[in-house]
């Protein structure tokens, strides 16, 4: 079957890498000059199968406020003369309840163990070069009753098969050395061992090497900007891009935060809104100062990964319109955290600032499969995990393409669920 897959983001990247296992004639639509350089460019790096609880719980309500108020919050929220930034905070606040929360839990962890396993069998079966690390995963937090509830979340996970190890002050800093900065203010620590870490932009560019292999090599068409789908009797027959029509039989649609604008005319609404975020890279200077696993600052929501000689940290949400420009503000608090959190990491005088746009539905859940147009399936909505889910995402959609029944089941993933 011919099959286009629009987007070059991690998402498009793995779903093409499925479908051109299956056998399929894969050609992959890009508006840029190669894969990943948009929100799959410098995220934070954590495969992170264990931590997908959502953002929507009861427990953020009352961190709302200080969000509103508060310059230097690590969630922000700037309100914009935008229907679907309200809509999507509505549906948002409606998902911060316990049953949600905890069902969304579950669903994500079914994807995310999927994932784990596939991207387990991917690095044993071929080489590929991408800073990957099975290196664990610390989630150090500074409150104890923020660490009692994530014991309990913990509890919870367990029933579901996550195997985590609650840790006090002291085995943490055992554990995680480099943490010796930041052992004021630990309270205890959240330790996975099952989480991977690796460099999302290198891990896109080595599975489009991979794919240039075989009898049908995926045809990649980069500068190519998709304007419309051209439907014709409930089907989508071409998409029409700036490079002229492509015609296919089947069309994956995984363009990020750019996938509603491209169906609002087709009637199909999808709730996915920017979360901006931010990042820094910087090259390790002292290599006891920089830690050896990946750290959660669970309080600042900043993430630390090792990615070969370098350290990648990442943090900030921003509900706060489309672009991704970098506000140097954001990146000095970002900054100041690493710094404070691991003082001799670096000499912080090379520090490669960058932001991107997660592409977040309200409950946390992608939304994955089919939709009222026969050959067109969605894999967007990843929000802040995409990395960690992208494998499996492609893995279900390409089932779906090849009739079989999807490794995952699409419960809460199917749009309009
Ligand atoms: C600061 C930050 C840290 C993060 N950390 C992590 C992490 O540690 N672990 C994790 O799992 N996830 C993380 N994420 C989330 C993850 O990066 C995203 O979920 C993921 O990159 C989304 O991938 P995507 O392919 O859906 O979107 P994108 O990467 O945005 O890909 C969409 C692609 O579609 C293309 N496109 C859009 N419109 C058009 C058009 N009209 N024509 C042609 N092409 C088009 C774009 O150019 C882009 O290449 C983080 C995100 C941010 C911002």
């Amino acid at each position: 079957m011919k099959v286009v897959v629009l987007g070059a983001g991690v998402a498009g990247v793995a779903a093409a890498w499925s479908l051109w296992r299956d056998g399929h004639a894969v050609t992959v639509l890009e508006r840029n000059a190669g894969v990943a350089l948009e929100t799959s460019y410098a995220n934070g790096g954590q495969l992170s199968y264990s931590y997908v609880a959502p953002l929507a719980s009861p427990s953020v309500i009352p961190k709302i406020p200080p969000w509103l108020l508060r310059r230097d919050s690590p969630l922000r929220f700037r309100p914009e003369w935008d229907p679907d930034q309200w809509r999507w905070c509505l549906a948002f606040l409606a998902a911060c309840n316990q049953r949600q929360s905890d069902l969304t839990t579950q669903r994500l962890l079914r994807l995310a163990f999927h994932s784990r396993s596939l991207m387990r069998s991917l690095v044993a079966e071929h080489r590929i070069e991408f800073h990957y690390v099975q290196n664990g995963k610390l989630v150090v937090h500074a409150d104890p009753a923020s660490f009692d509830s994530a014991c309990r979340l913990m509890d919870f996970q367990r029933s579901l098969g996550c195997e985590q190890r609650a840790l006090s002050p002291q085995e943490t800093i055992f554990l995680e050395p480099a943490l010796q900065a930041m052992a004021p203010r630990i309270a205890g620590s959240i330790f996975t061992s099952s989480e991977d870490a690796g460099d999302c932009h290198e891990f896109c560019r080595e599975l489009e090497r991979l794919m240039a292999a075989g009898p049908e090599p995926v045809h990649w068409r980069f500068g190519a900007d998709v304007r419309k789908l051209v439907v014709r009797e409930g089907r989508v027959a071409a998409v029409a891009t700036s490079a002229g029509e492509v015609a296919a039989d089947a069309f994956v649609l995984a363009l990020g935060t750019a996938a509603p604008e491209l169906l609002k005319p087709l009637r199909i609404r999808v709730p996915v809104y920017p979360l901006k975020g931010y990042s820094l890279t910087v090259p390790v200077t002292h290599e006891g100062g920089a830690p050896k696993v990946s750290v959660t600052d669970f309080k600042r929501k900043v993430v630390y990964a090792r990615l070969g000689g370098e350290l990648r940290v990442a943090g900030m949400a921003d509900l706060a319109g489309r672009r991704a420009e970098l506000d140097p503000e954001r990146v000095e608090q970002l900054v100041a955290e690493a710094r404070a959190a691991f003082p001799l990491a670096s000499d912080w005088k090379d520090v490669r600032p960058w932001c991107g746009l997660r592409p977040a539905t309200p409950r946390g859940t992608p939304i994955l499969g089919p939709t009222p147009l026969a050959n067109l399936w969605l894999d967007v909505g990843h929000g802040a995990l995409g990395f960690t889910l992208a494998l499996a995402a492609g893995h279900v959609i390409a089932d779906l393409i090849a009739g079989r029944e999807p490794a995952v089941p699409l419960d809460g993933f199917r749009l309009g669920d």
